[in-house]
């Protein structure tokens, strides 16, 4: 399958259009960064869960799920590292009252003329900064300058500083640390409740339940513990639609095992999280790759981590971490918390804290992505010979949110009433449906097309003597009839082979 170049506004329209992803709250004006999920939208949010739960729980004998609470005592987070380590540095313009990710500027900076201002711009928009220095530095041309990172520059240029937003130099404050969990109370009374944190991963869940799961299931080192939940960041820099959002969902698997054995497991988890994406979600593989942590990059606590990134229309980007967390996140509950966090070897009966490899990955990038490599849009010969652009999403039939369109040719009892009872047999048979009965078949299979289905059935009239059907696929629009009886078999065979 090639990838067509998308935009992210393309992916925008067509999800409002077609009642995938609405921004949440929207008749009151919206609220930043928080989404809601439509008919179309949560049947894939949820087809792309459950092929990560199949996948990583059902199909292992290995790993066992669990689903933790989002509020936790607040000393998890004191353990984890987040109460003081969450942090992103952040800058404030007092100009235009935006806020950036300190480490996520850059400035042009002209080697010579201390006169010019250094012009910051967010690494994704160079634009504004480019026009103002056609405008504003006359003689100079952008090749002239170098660009840096703004926390390279020296404190003492920092006041010539213009900020993406200001139209003058020096109204970016100095980096603040700001800590993206969001607080609430438990209790009454608002000031004497204790503090809680809507937790920022659903990981801890799993490392302060090690114990409980271990003892109640007798599963023995190595094995992993997996769960999908909600997580909150108050997040600062939000564009990109639902990639970086405050509320989200992660699909999170901690695997534990010997000691000695860390090396081994992570090159083991980073190869079948690569292959799940490619083979169980259909993403090119061309559109996937690897990024590692550079060493001086990486968590005080970690060994090693890498990022799977997917070339989305904003660049290439993290959908999911594999890391070598060591013990360190059982060893800091054991320390906070006084209990034992260790493990007994039935057979060695040595006892030893497991050292962990997490796979991280976010529920909404993946649909985000499902919906950035599945878009195309093709030329074809429409009604009267005109050329005519198709919108189709070219979905893995295993995350399609419709799997199968069932639509009778007329809207007459004779042909509703056998396609209705096929499209409940379908239903059955575990396919999801959709049965449509309005406007010219052509239309309707484009309407389908655009949201995905994979295959799209018509009941006409020779239906009633033949007793068979017209499959026609969404990809290669071949049309195939197919018997009645053997549609299901067909069907299922045809996903079987994707
Ligand atoms: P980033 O560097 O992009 O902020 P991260 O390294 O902080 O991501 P992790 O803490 O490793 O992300 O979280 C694991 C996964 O959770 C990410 O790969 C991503 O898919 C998802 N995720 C994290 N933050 C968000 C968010 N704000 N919105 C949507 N998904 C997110």
């Amino acid at each position: 399958m090639e990838a067509t170049k998308v935009t992210l506004d393309q992916i925008v329209s067509l999800c409002k259009r077609r009642g995938f992803i609405f921004q949440s709250s929207e008749i009151y004006g919206g609220l930043g960064a928080c989404w809601d999920y439509g008919p179309l939208g949560v049947e894939l949010k949820q087809n792309i869960k459950t092929c990560w739960w199949d996948f990583m729980v059902r199909a292992r004998e290995d790993v066992v799920g669990m689903d933790g609470s989002i509020l936790m005592h607040p000393e998890v987070w004191v353990a984890s590292g987040h109460v003081s380590g969450f942090h992103d540095p952040l800058v404030d313009c007092k100009e235009s009252k935006n806020r950036y990710r300190f480490d996520q500027l850059l400035v042009y900076r002209h080697p010579s003329r201390t006169d010019l201002p250094l012009f910051a711009f967010m690494e994704d928009n160079p634009d504004p900064a480019l026009a103002k220095i056609k405008k504003q530095a006359k003689g100079t041309s952008v090749e002239d300058y170098s660009v840096f990172p703004l926390p390279e520059i020296p404190e003492h240029e920092y006041a010539r500083v213009l900020g993406p937003d200001a139209s003058e130099p020096g109204t970016l404050t100095k980096p603040r640390q700001f800590n993206l969990m969001f607080k609430t109370h438990v209790g009454a009374v608002e000031e004497t409740a204790s503090v809680v944190y809507l937790r920022p991963e659903t990981a801890q869940a799993i490392f302060v339940n090690f114990r409980n799961v271990q003892q109640t299931t007798r599963m023995r080192v190595p094995f992993g513990i997996a769960q999908i939940g909600k997580a909150f960041r108050n997040e600062i820099v939000t564009k990109a639609f639902i990639f970086r959002s405050r509320e989200f969902e992660q699909m999170e698997m901690q695997y534990f095992i010997p000691r000695d054995e860390d090396d081994k497991w992570y090159e083991h988890w980073r190869e079948v999280r690569f292959n799940y994406y490619t083979e169980v979600l259909g993403i090119p593989k061309e559109s996937l790759r690897w990024l590692p942590h550079p060493p001086d990059k990486l968590a005080h606590y970690a060994k090693a981590a890498a990022d799977v990134t997917f070339l989305f229309p904003m660049g290439w980007q993290e959908i999911e971490g594999v890391h070598n967390r060591g013990d360190f996140d059982l060893s800091q509950h054991a320390k906070h918390s006084g209990k034992d966090m260790s493990y007994r070897d039935p057979e060695t009966n040595v006892s030893f804290v497991p050292k962990v490899i997490e796979t991280s990955a976010g529920v909404d990038r993946s649909v985000l992505m499902a919906l950035c490599a599945a878009y195309a849009e093709v030329e074809e010969e429409g009604e009267g010979h005109k050329r005519e652009t198709r919108t189709v999403l070219r979905f893995h039939p295993n995350i399609a949110p419709t799997s199968v369109g069932v639509f009778p040719l007329s809207k007459k009892n004779e042909l509703i009433e056998p396609s209705k009872r096929l499209e409940a047999e379908l239903r059955a048979d575990g396919f999801r449906t959709d049965f449509d009965v309005t406007g010219s078949i052509g239309k309707r299979y484009r309407r389908q097309d655009e949201v995905g289905t994979p295959f799209c059935i018509t009941f006409d009239f020779d239906s009633l003597n033949d007793q068979a059907v017209t499959i026609r696929h969404r990809d290669t629009m071949q049309q195939d009839r197919v018997a009645l009886d053997r549609v299901s078999e067909v069907l299922r065979k045809k996903v079987k082979e994707w």
